[in-house]
């Protein structure tokens, strides 16, 4: 039996060395593997060229044990990665009659005539696994070394066919050489910087091996991926679920807003169908981005009853009552027109939760006094008001600021409801 003791992906495209596309099939691929307890140590993007892939793939396989090409397999002359690897690999070709048939038939019915260069998908390298292609022509495959201990995957380059293809068969493909199961918890933290969280947790990621916690942190929030390997996935939910208590009862614990959560937004529109509520947002410096983030969450229409950009002061004062005075005397960027701002668009709506933002998203417009980065986000709802001062700094660009500015709102919100 072959064992996967490290996978590397060798993309092949020469599109992909000019950036003309990105590399997503690597990314989805990674993330796959990583959550398969799959290590990678290399990657690798080449051109369409014979003598280079070649070389590649032979470096590639000198040092994994599994290696998975993306591209090149389709009809046309440059492509060539399943020729290559089979010539790396001492296999001649043989007509797969299976792939053949089921390429005639979803051609026909598309009423497109079969040619000799799609004919050529067909053919697969001697004792080859075949992954069968439902979303397009060229069917994928792997070939087994047991001598060598190697194994090659070929699958084809659009994301289209490649993802599904390899989350449906090339998944349960690999399980087969592996004893245990891996499972993945994600603990979301919005609040606490990533090197804090580290430094809280410094000793906990040290000491735990089953399972492992590492942080990412991501768009002013941070992520700790908790996985544990075991024998099934009761066992692996067990083990995750006691590391996260021991994050919960740290310092950290109190910035948790949630297990595989998804995002704040997700988060907040949760937490407003279990309490039947709604939310209206009043936005100046975000420019809509509260809603649009609120608006990214699958039943938001049942929570969400408007946002209205409020970005100039006389719209502030005439559709969210902001009042001339709070204006005149504190300024657009303050805490008292934030406040106002999430009262009066909390009654424009008839909402329950009405939440602002009010800040300087820069590059321009800092004063000593009130420099860029500096954002008041605000909450009003029955019994309760909360405004938060943000200073996000000069350095940081117009979106992180106004992104991270909706976050904080969206924060706001879910945290004014659980008060
Ligand atoms: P086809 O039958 O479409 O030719 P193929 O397997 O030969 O498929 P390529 O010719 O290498 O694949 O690429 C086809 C298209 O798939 C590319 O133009 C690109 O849009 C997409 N693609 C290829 N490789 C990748 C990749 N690594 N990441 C994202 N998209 C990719
Ligand atoms: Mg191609």
């Amino acid at each position: 039996m072959i064992k996967i003791r490290s996978a590397e992906i060798l993309s092949v495209g020469t599109e992909l060395l000019l950036g003309d596309i990105v590399n997503t099939d690597a990314a989805f691929i990674s993330r796959r593997l990583a959550a398969l307890g799959i290590n990678q140590y290399h990657q690798g993007v080449v051109g369409d060229n014979p003598e280079r892939l070649a070389e590649a793939l032979e470096i590639s396989l000198s040092r994994s044990d599994l290696v998975i090409m993306t591209g090149g397999l389709g009809p046309t002359y440059d492509d060539l990665t399943k020729e290559t690897a089979a010539r790396l690999m001492g296999r001649s070709m043989y007509l797969h009659e299976e792939s053949l048939e089921r390429m005639i038939e979803r051609m026909s019915k598309r009423g497109i005539e079969i040619t000799e260069n799609n004919k050529k998908q067909a053919y697969m390298p001697e004792g080859s696994v075949v992954f069968k292609n439902d979303y397009g022509t060229a069917p994928g495959l792997a070939m087994e070394d047991s001598e060598k201990g190697k194994i090659i995957i070929l699958l084809p380059g659009p994301p289209r066919e490649c993802e599904p293809m390899f989350a449906e068969q090339v998944e349960p493909y690999l399980k087969k050489f592996s004893d245990h199961i891996l499972l993945s918890k994600t603990v979301n933290i919005f609040g606490m910087g990533e090197s804090k969280v580290e430094t809280v947790l410094r000793d906990l990621m040290l000491d735990s091996k089953n399972p492992t916690v590492a942080p990412y942190a991501k768009d002013g929030e941070v992520q700790l991926r908790v996985t544990a390997a075991g024998s099934d996935e009761s066992e692996c939910a067990a083990l995750c679920d006691e590391a996260i208590e021991k994050i919960r009862a740290t310092e950290v614990g109190k910035f948790i807003y949630g297990i595989d959560a998804g995002s704040l937004e997700e988060a907040l529109v949760t937490e407003l169908i279990h309490r039947g509520m709604t939310v209206a947002a009043a936005e100046s410096c975000t420019g809509g981005y509260v809603a649009k983030r609120i608006t990214n969450v699958s039943g938001a229409s049942s929570v969400l009853d408007g946002s209205i950009i409020t970005y100039a002061n006389r719209i502030k004062e005439k559709f969210v009552g902001v009042s001339h005075e709070t204006l005149e005397a504190h300024g657009a960027v303050s805490p008292e027109t934030a406040i106002e701002m999430a009262r009066g668009v909390r009654a424009l709506f008839d909402a329950d939760v009405g939440i602002s933002t009010t800040g300087i998203a820069g590059p321009t417009g800092g004063t000593p006094d009130k420099p860029v980065g500096r954002v008041y986000v605000g909450v009003s709802c029955k019994g309760y008001e909360e405004v938060r001062e943000l200073n996000l700094g000069a350095m940081a660009t117009r979106e992180y600021i106004r992104y991270v500015s909706a976050s904080n709102a969206i924060d706001l919100a879910r945290r004014a409801l659980l008060k």
